[in-house]
């Protein structure tokens, strides 16, 4: 797995299991990772470390500075999940999620890339009817670095007549909406070309700007992509109407919570959606990356092997995609993933009538036999 072919140079990856499910989950990571090392030569130089819970448990902290550091090393991070009742009484600092956070914050992770994509075997799971849903493919990127989320003035205050006050600042710059625009506007070049560009600006100066940034980098820069803009309001709705409009949208911290949720839901379950969390380029002109499921350590069922891996191995996938360029590679995989639930099998937390409940590892060990039979 670590040796170095001729022909490609090893792709450097930081594994972060986690708590809970995330090791469980990470395991089967490790072996489609494996499959592609030995089978197409696909090189990858791998390190692991302790995150969240497991890490506070080792080292008094939910991420140790080497940890930080071999992540800042690293062509990208894969994350499993961080928590568990268990860390619940810990100080604010010491929280299993801090460790996330911090990861984010010292990468510069500024863009939270959302795929919401309909495998036609789960069609039923969704909450839409199944011709709205069929062969959706659409990718949310929001700004998770600004907005009201971290704006100031912030906080809560008390009035002279004693009635109290609650302040959150929406606040973006230029900097900050053309970069994060940037990113969906290189996205869909690699997709359908389309960018839905989504604001308040009918009501809200920040998205005045939003909405004035995004067309002035769109003409200067990716006049090859169709640009549209939407209010959020209207979004929300179109993406439970016609989710299907959608290419790529871009929106900011607050919105893109709500929208990526939403859109999240048509798909069906947590245990199949995946993210990447992306930041600036380097001087390599590649961009730090951390990929990771949506779902968290799931502790009412960790160690039980009902999780399901597909959310974390499309995790891999995005990030053979994104930060590997390695399209070829994700589309195998997702071709795998759509052939084995079409066969019918199924983790519990997607089990339908008339299907094959199956555990983690047969889950992963299905979908390295389907890439061995598609490769054959
Ligand atoms: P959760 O995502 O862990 O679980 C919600 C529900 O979905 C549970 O019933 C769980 O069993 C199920 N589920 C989640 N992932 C699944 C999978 N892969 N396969 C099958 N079923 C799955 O959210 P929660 O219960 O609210 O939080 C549990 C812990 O995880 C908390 O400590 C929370 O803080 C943490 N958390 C971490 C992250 C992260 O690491 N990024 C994200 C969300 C929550």
């Amino acid at each position: 797995m670590m040796a170095r072919s001729e022909t490609d140079t090893p792709r450097r990856i930081l594994l972060l299991p986690g708590d809970g499910i995330g090791p469980e989950v990470m395991r089967e990571v490790r072996r489609v990772m494996d499959w592609f090392a030995r089978r197409q030569g696909i090189a990858f130089e791998l390190q692991e470390a302790l995150v969240g819970g497991a890490s506070y448990d080792r080292h008094g902290t939910p991420l140790t500075d080497a940890t930080l550091e071999q992540a800042l090393q690293a062509d990208a991070v894969l994350f499993g999940a961080v928590g568990g009742p268990k860390y619940d009484d810990l100080a604010f600092d010491q929280k299993p999620e801090r460790g996330l956070l911090r990861l984010r914050k010292e990468l510069g992770l500024f863009a939270n890339l959302r795929p919401a994509k309909v495998f036609d075997a789960l069609i039923d799971s969704s909450s839409l009817k199944p011709d709205l849903v069929r062969g959706l493919d659409i990718m949310i990127v929001r700004e998770l670095t600004g907005g009201i989320y971290f704006g100031e003035p912030r906080g809560i205050e008390t009035l002279p007549g004693g009635e109290r006050r609650g302040i959150n600042t929406q606040v973006y710059t230029t900097t900050e909406i053309r970069r994060v625009a940037a990113v969906a506007f290189e996205l869909a070049r690699k997709r359908q070309h389309r960018v839905c560009s989504v604001e308040k600006a009918n009501v809200m100066e920040s998205g005045v700007l939003w909405r004035e940034e995004v067309k002035a980098l769109h003409e200067a820069e990716y006049s090859d992509v169709e640009l549209s803009h939407m209010y959020a309001d209207n979004c929300a709705m179109q993406l439970v109407r016609e989710p299907k409009q959608f290419d790529v949208i871009v929106t900011d911290n607050l919105f893109g919570d709500l929208l990526s949720d939403c859109a999240a839901m048509l798909t069906g379950s947590l245990g199949m959606l995946p993210s990447a969390s992306l930041g600036a380029p380097g001087s390599d002109g590649k961009r730090k990356a951390l990929y990771e499921p949506v779902h968290g350590s799931a502790p009412d069922i960790a160690g039980k092997g009902l999780a399901n891996p597909i959310a974390m191995l499309q995790s891999f996938g995005m990030m053979l995609r994104y930060s590997f360029d390695r399209d070829d590679a994700a589309d195998q995989l997702d071709g795998a993933i759509g052939r084995v639930l079409a066969g019918g099998l199924r983790t519990a937390d997607i089990m339908q009538d008339g299907m094959a409940k199956v555990s983690t590892s047969v889950m992963g060990e299905s979908i390295v036999r389907e890439l061995d039979k598609a490769a054959a």
